[in-house]
């Protein structure tokens, strides 16, 4: 049957210059002609690049003795990352065809970026042996076989071009690969092509709104053949056979080689993490690998959890309601227990209401993505906890994140944001820099803009404020932020979580947070402790008044030991810098019988790695001074 081979070009005059706007070609039957020249005429007035205003539509004879037949090269997909990645990919497979200065080749692309054809480059040399090399080669001619029935099939498929092209000049005399990178500035994804390696897409190759791309098409062969290989490109009319419309899905990886990377990137790179097992009850000293140790790591700030009264609280409660609760506080998981404690988190906050939750890190991203409504906003220091962050991110809030204590910052980013419903989070002590908020201003600017105020009081309940009651005592304040978030697995030596505030935040919460409603509320053991250890903490101030004893006398020595840091509660930072040098430090401590922990990137910043000592009421100013001397010659010692 006669086929024929029909071109369409557009062009715009745009400032007396001639820009190509669109192109397109197929080889069809008769019957085929009309509508595919309508497609492509419309194509060329309707083309993101703008409206033609110059179309050549040109339609030749193909006798069926002139057309040549080739396979569809098969078509794989490499991931890559980023540009740079891309380029490895083309590098790889170029040494695998036998081309082994990949990186000079590459370098060539830059020339190709005007010019409308490809590069034909000598593989070896580096020679360009286009006879006009402004214009380059222009692969022609060709087009997927459709058959009879598909001929019609007008609509264009970037893909299926793109595959017709590279299998047409795969099969051209001495030509080893072809390289393409679109010039489209959001088209990144590119490829190699050859015979030996198939068509390559490799996903990105460029980065986004880059403008270049070009093709250069790899010779390798004598050269008084090049004219028979040009001759093949750009006359020679070809239909490929078994071209596919769409590339394959990429298969599925192996799963747990994932897994098993990201592991192993973790253990490279410093941050893998391990449990140590402690084999007595958390105090100032504990046993651990059948040694003992001077606890500096724990959270127990005023050393409760084998307090004999928080023992026997929690033993009386397993006798009377036994292990677990049974069910979520809406079911059939609401025990005295749970009103008793609220009733008394409310009465040591001074709010009238508080909501129990399992941890407190169920209690953040319960709270903010209940408050988080769609259409709000929330402000979030830079340094808050990691519970915050999920929190924000669970919500269907916008967040904002805030220089870290900067209320400069703060307001001008609520300015710039106009929430209509709005809430401001922070710590209200630092984790791991022991710093408090500064709440005065916090709150005056919450008033102002008339938004939620919320402190998290992880480390500040039992440790800051003359009786422990936390940020609002510490400052002197009769006011407390409008929803008061702790833990119960601290200074109050159990777990568990808690929100505190107004009558109808609880209220609000109890019927919004998920991880209330959807989670087994805490067990008797667990509510026993806490209550226990709350009531201790209220009858004896003093261990609060030790505790911050303790944090002075620590920094003291230390600063006598020339290290100079400081503490607004019980936390205590102790700079290092390098990561390596954190953890070696921790480690020699740890062998020397102290219990330290190395925080490093990503929990703080890199090149801020510290180590991080906690004080606790129970320690003795003796063996804390006697640690801070430890500490500094160990330091003193490392390289
Ligand atoms: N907020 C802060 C500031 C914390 O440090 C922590 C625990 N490290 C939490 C919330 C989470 O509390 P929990 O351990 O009770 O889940």
């Amino acid at each position: 049957m006669t086929l024929y081979s029909m071109k369409m070009r557009a062009s715009r005059t745009e400032d007396g210059k001639n820009e190509h706007i669109s192109g397109a070609e197929r080889i069809l039957p008769e019957s085929a002609l009309i509508e595919n020249a309508g497609a492509m005429i419309d194509r060329a007035l309707h083309h993101a690049k703008g409206r033609a205003d110059y179309i050549q539509v040109k339609i030749e004879e193909a006798c069926p003795e002139e057309i040549g037949y080739v396979e569809a090269l098969p078509v794989s997909t490499r991931e890559s990352a980023n540009a740079a990645e891309g380029k490895e990919a083309i590098l790889s497979l170029l040494r695998k065809i036998g081309v082994e200065n990949g990186d000079a080749v590459m370098r060539k692309f830059g020339e190709t970026y005007d010019m409308r054809g490809a590069m034909l480059l000598d593989a070896d040399t580096l020679e360009r042996l286009e006879p006009d090399p402004a214009r380059g080669i222009r692969a022609t001619y060709m087009d997927a076989e459709h058959g009879e029935n598909r001929a019609a099939c007008t609509g264009k498929n970037h893909f299926q071009e793109a595959v017709v092209l590279a299998s047409k000049v795969a099969n051209a005399p001495h030509i080893l690969a072809e390289i393409c990178v679109s010039d489209d500035p959001g088209y990144v994804t590119g490829y190699v092509a050859s015979k030996k390696t198939g068509y390559v897409r490799i996903t990105r190759l460029k980065e986004k709104n880059d403008p270049n791309g070009g093709r250069i098409f790899l010779y390798r062969g004598p050269r008084e053949d090049v004219p028979r290989t040009i001759a093949y490109l750009e006359k020679q009319k070809i239909l490929v056979r078994n071209a596919p419309t769409a590339p394959a899905p990429t298969p599925p990886a192996d799963p747990w080689r994932v897994l098993a990377e990201e592991v192993e990137r973790r253990k490279e790179s410093g941050l893998y993490r391990t449990i140590t097992t402690l084999e007595s009850a958390q105090n100032a000293h504990v046993r651990a690998n059948g040694r003992d140790f001077l606890m500096l790591a724990s959270n127990s700030y005023l050393g409760l959890i084998d307090h004999p009264r928080v023992k026997n609280a929690a033993t009386e409660a397993v006798q009377t309601f036994g292990g677990g609760s049974g069910g979520s506080r809406l079911t059939t998981g609401s025990l005295p227990l749970h009103d008793e404690l609220e009733a008394a988190i409310s009465r040591f906050k001074g709010t009238e209401a508080s909501l129990l939750f399992g941890t407190g890190y169920m209690a953040n991203v319960g709270i903010l993505s209940a408050l988080g409504r769609k259409g709000a906003t929330i402000f979030s220091d830079e340094l808050n906890h990691a519970s915050i962050i999920d929190g924000c991110r669970l919500s269907r809030a916008q967040t904002v994140v805030y220089r870290h204590a900067d209320m400069r910052d703060l307001e001008a980013k609520i300015k710039a944001a106009r929430p209509s419903f709005g809430i401001i989070v922070s710590d209200a002590v630092f984790s791991m820099d022991g710093d408090v908020a500064p709440l005065p201003d916090l709150l005056a600017i919450a008033k102002r803009y008339g938004l939620l105020s919320m402190v998290d009081e992880a480390h500040a309940t039992g440790v800051i404020g003359k009786t422990g009651r936390g940020l609002a005592e510490y400052f002197g304040l009769r006011e407390q932020p409008d929803v008061v978030m702790g833990t119960l697995s601290k200074s109050l030596a159990s777990e568990g979580g808690f929100a505190s505030g107004r009558q109808l935040l609880i209220e609000y919460l109890r019927n919004t947070a998920r991880s209330f409603i959807f989670s087994t509320s805490q067990s008797p053991a667990t509510l026993a402790s806490a209550k226990e250890a709350l009531s201790i903490l209220e009858e004896e101030p003093e261990r609060v008044a030790r505790l911050q004893d303790n944090t002075r006398a620590f920094v003291a020595a230390l600063a006598e030991n020339g290290i100079e840091t400081k503490s607004d509660s019980a936390i205590v930072p102790i700079i290092v810098g390098d990561e390596h040098r954190a953890l070696q430090a921790a480690k020699q401590l740890y062998d020397e019988g102290i219990f330290l922990s190395a925080i490093r990137y990503p929990t703080v910043a890199k090149g801020s790695a510290r180590l991080r000592a906690a004080m606790m009421a129970t320690h003795t100013e003796d063996e804390l001074r006697a640690a801070a001397k430890k500490i500094a010659d160990t330091l003193n010692r490392l390289p």
